[in-house]
């Protein structure tokens, strides 16, 4: 895959995107990224890239020149998939994490200052918000996006870990223990040690649907359940 991010901040980029799993993903090949200060593109003397908003109000919006011109600049623009930032956009969730990491390119602007003038819309497939509140730019947002749709492409983490995840299935993780046994009194539950898969499998569903039915009974709408799950729902019911 390859990712490219038009952004004014490229430093924001550079300690996430070289550390840890993305690093590996990178240096590994599974995925190429490239982040482009977009204010190069800037066809003025002084590369300004904002401007006062047309019908008055406060801030500086983005303009459309030095976009288009560093998108029109990528290989292969055309058939890319450019995502914009926006708290307009539709909430990013794990299924279209999945989605997206199911393409070739992506291309992610990031906005700034009261945003982008809007006939960028003209030139991208998807505007994506990371959530109902406002950043001050679309670099975290972009971050967001990057690091959930890297760890989902074939081979960059182990396949076992993707599927039993949050949201896999519309449900939220079991809860995980590890070593000591016992720290200050609390001790893992006694079923994780007793070597018995078969009860280990049904505790850990059993919490999953627990904490799901608690936390987000939103997802458990969703969420495809056998005849095991439903008695193991009127039971946590009448917990
Ligand atoms: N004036 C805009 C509004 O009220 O919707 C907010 C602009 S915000 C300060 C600047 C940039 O941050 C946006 O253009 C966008 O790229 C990014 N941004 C802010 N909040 C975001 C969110 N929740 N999700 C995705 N991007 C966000």
């Amino acid at each position: 895959m390859r990712i490219d991010i038009l952004t004014l901040f490229p430093e924001m980029f550079d300690g996430v995107l070289n550390q840890s799993i993305i690093k590996r993903a990178r240096e590994k090949g599974h995925v190429e990224i490239n982040v482009i200060n977009f204010r190069t593109f800037a066809d003025n003397k002084h590369q300004k890239v904002d401007d006062t908003p047309y019908g008055g109000g406060a801030g500086m919006v983005l303009t459309i020149q030095p976009l288009v011109s560093c998108l029109e600049s990528i290989p292969n623009f055309k058939s890319a998939t450019k995502i914009l930032t926006t708290p307009s956009g539709h909430t990013y969730n794990q299924n279209k994490a999945k989605s997206l990491s199911e393409k070739k390119h992506l291309i992610i602007i990031c906005g700034h200052y009261e945003g982008i003038d809007e006939r960028i819309l003209n030139y991208i497939d998807e505007e994506i918000s990371i959530g109902d509140y406002v950043l001050t730019g679309g670099e975290i947002a972009a971050l967001a996006i990057i690091d959930s749709v890297i760890r989902l492409i074939p081979n960059v983490i182990n396949k076992e870990s993707i599927t039993e995840e949050s949201f896999s299935d519309n449900l939220l993780e079991y809860p995980q223990y590890t070593k000591p046994y016992e720290y200050k009194g609390l001790k893992v539950p006694d079923v994780l040690i007793s070597g018995n898969h078969e009860e280990i499998r049904k505790f850990r569903r059993f919490e999953a649907l627990k904490k799901t039915y608690f936390r987000r009974p939103d997802l458990l709408e969703k969420a495809k359940l056998n005849n095991e799950d439903i008695n193991f729902l009127n039971k946590i019911k009448n917990e």
